[in-house]
């Protein structure tokens, strides 16, 4: 059984059962007749049954923003973000679909070459619960528009955000099987990676969950698109406006108490900005209200499960014990986190060194801007990273020598339908969204005529 519990009081909401391995392979056998079906159905068909999902989302926002809340924390308001995001990314795609599956004319000694997009069949998504709607959509919506289908393996604390999407689609118009949700825990994975129907893994979530996916993805010869953890840096520099700085690392850190993939993990503040920069950031953090999500007055719910809280409070309390000196906060019970400063962080300490997922935001003071770009590097990560300067000549210059998938300068990262998304590193490979993101599912396949 899943249990669905509601991590601010920790009352159970719902219970699913796990789906048997019959009722799995009639998922397979539909996913697969969906994919055929949907090779003779025109784009334009495809394209308009993807804006009705938008539209649906868009009538019953409330009614899904609810269901992200009740199971993982984050709080209303956030949730219907995300649902809005989900919104505006099948705009964009419905939009632009069309120009980015355009064959590409190749001049070669053929008369005529090129090179086109075409689907391959079922793409597993193993997905996580931190933007449970966000993470699944990004995925799913090019790779539909395109033509495969899609099957999602939640994580198992959000089965009715899972459940929900797969509805929407099955609605909207599109044919059976073509998004389906199974409910499954980790250990049983191995068969459907193994099902040759299935003809991709695309995985969010930890280091370990993307080794163990990808090895057996490898054992199966089947792509993978990995997008795991991060301990992005958000760099400093003196010359930076600081305060405007201060507010966008709480942001960056703080949204969705913490546990974002690309959050702004290391704040690296080159020395001569410390002391404004930290008493900017204090400031901020001490008028953060962490509470009941489902209120509008709070601004940081809890987080999601109450061992993901113990295992922040492990990285805190060691990275005490290591020299760090405690700002504000550092307390916690259950899912609830308060809002935490450490200061005096180095690069050796627990919270430098591992990922930490959760609202604890870290001051590391850099001697200057090369030892700020060597901390910067100075993890096995490699999502995302922020830098502030005012020279926009130095900031290009950096950039390149930061080791990331994205680098954002004077702005905090996010991600966006229009931008490719993914890291190097531990962070995973492969690329999500824009044309890149939508061209990793799909056989590139050579046209040669003669
Ligand atoms: P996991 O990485 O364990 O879970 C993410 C997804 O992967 C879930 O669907 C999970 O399923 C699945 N999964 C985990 N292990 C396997 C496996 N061996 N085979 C197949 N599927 C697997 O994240 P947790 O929820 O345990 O969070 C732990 C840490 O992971 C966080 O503290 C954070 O550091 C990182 N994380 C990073 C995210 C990101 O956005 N990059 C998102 C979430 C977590 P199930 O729930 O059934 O185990």
């Amino acid at each position: 059984m899943f249990k669905s519990i509601y991590p601010y009081t920790q009352e159970l909401i719902a219970e699913y059962k796990e789906h048997t391995a019959n009722e799995i392979e009639t998922k397979l056998l539909k996913g697969e007749k969906a994919f055929r079906d949907m090779l003779n159905i025109p784009l334009d068909q495809r394209r308009q049954w993807m804006a009705q999902v938008a539209k649906s989302m868009r009538d019953n926002v409330k009614e899904h923003a609810t269901i992200i809340s009740q199971e993982m924390g984050k709080t209303l308001q956030e949730a219907t973000a995300e649902v809005q995001k989900c919104a505006t990314t099948i705009d964009y795609y419905v939009e632009n679909i069309e120009q980015i599956l355009q064959p590409r004319i190749i001049s070669s000694d053929a008369s005529k070459s090129y090179v086109s997009y075409e689907p391959k069949g079922i793409i597993l998504a193993i997905m996580p619960w931190n933007f449970p709607y966000w993470q699944v959509f990004r995925f799913a919506i090019p790779n539909i528009l395109a033509g495969n289908a899609g099957l999602l393996k939640h994580a198992s604390n959000v089965s009715g955000c899972a459940l929900a999407i797969e509805k929407l689609f099955t609605e909207s118009g599109f044919p059976e099987g073509t998004f389906q949700t199974v409910l499954l825990s980790s250990q049983h994975i191995e068969p459907i990676i193994a099902d040759p129907r299935v003809q991709g893994v695309t995985l969010t979530g930890s280091t370990p969950a993307g080794k163990s996916v990808a090895a057996l993805a490898g054992k199966y010869i089947k792509k993978t698109v990995l997008e795991l953890g991060g301990s992005d840096p958000f760099i400093v520099l003196k010359d930076a406006d600081i305060k405007e700085a201060a507010k966008v690392a709480v942001q960056g850190r703080m949204q969705n108490a913490g546990q974002s993939c690309i959050a702004a993990k290391r704040w690296i503040v080159e020395k001569p900005a410390v002391a404004e920069f930290t008493q900017a950031v204090a400031e901020i953090l001490q008028a953060m209200k962490q509470g009941d999500p489902m209120l509008e007055s709070t601004n940081m719910g809890p987080m999601a499960r109450p061992d993901l809280a113990e295992d922040l409070g492990r990285q805190l309390k060691e990275t005490i014990s290591q020299g760090a000196h405690l700002v504000l906060g550092g307390t916690y019970e259950g899912c609830n986190f308060a809002p935490t400063l450490l200061t005096g962080v180095t690069a050796d300490m627990t919270a430098f060194r591992e990922e930490t997922f959760g609202p604890l935001g870290v001051i590391i003071e850099a001697a200057g801007e090369e030892a700020a770009i060597a901390l910067a590097n100075e993890t096995d990560f490699g999502l995302g990273s922020a830098l502030w300067t005012k020279d926009l000549e130095k900031a290009a210059r950096l950039a390149r020598q930061i080791e990331s998938g994205n680098v954002f300068i004077n702005a905090m990262v996010r991600s966006d339908a229009r931008l490719p998304f993914g890291g190097v590193k531990q962070s995973g490979y492969g690329r999500e969204l824009s044309l890149e993101g939508t061209h990793e599912f799909l056989n590139v396949k050579t046209v040669y005529i003669h």
